[in-house]
């Protein structure tokens, strides 16, 4: 048995509350705080505005939100022919698109545990 690589814990229990077998060498309460701060890291990735200036086209699709928030985001880039912005109103910011591997992976891990 292995301690924790960060609080040198034994207390590693792969596959058991919740848990699945990643991070062999982390134990519970690391594991789920490591989990936690991730959690935090994409919600804050997700719902933090950038400026206009901030985006380029490596970046691709994005939405689009004008501020104060009263509308729907456009969801592209500002190449699209039906963006509705100025490129120069500095009232419009925009976040990412949430990561669609992560999406069809929680899809398919719902599909499996529907199928149970
Ligand atoms: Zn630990």
């Amino acid at each position: 048995m292995i301690p924790c690589k960060h609080c040198r814990s034994y207390a590693i229990n792969l596959n058991k509350s919740g848990r699945d077998d990643s991070e062999p060498d982390v134990c519970d309460v690391c594991y789920w705080r490591l989990k936690a701060v991730g959690l935090q890291a994409d919600f804050d990735r997700l719902h933090t505005p950038r400026p206009f200036d901030d985006w380029h086209e490596d970046i691709g699709n994005v939405l689009w939100w004008s501020f104060p928030i009263s509308e729907p985001p456009f969801s592209g880039t500002p190449h699209d022919d039906d963006y509705p912005f100025d490129f120069d109103d500095h009232s419009v910011g925009w976040v990412p698109l949430p990561d669609c591997d992560k999406i069809q992976e929680q899809w398919e891990t719902a599909e499996k545990a529907r199928k149970t």
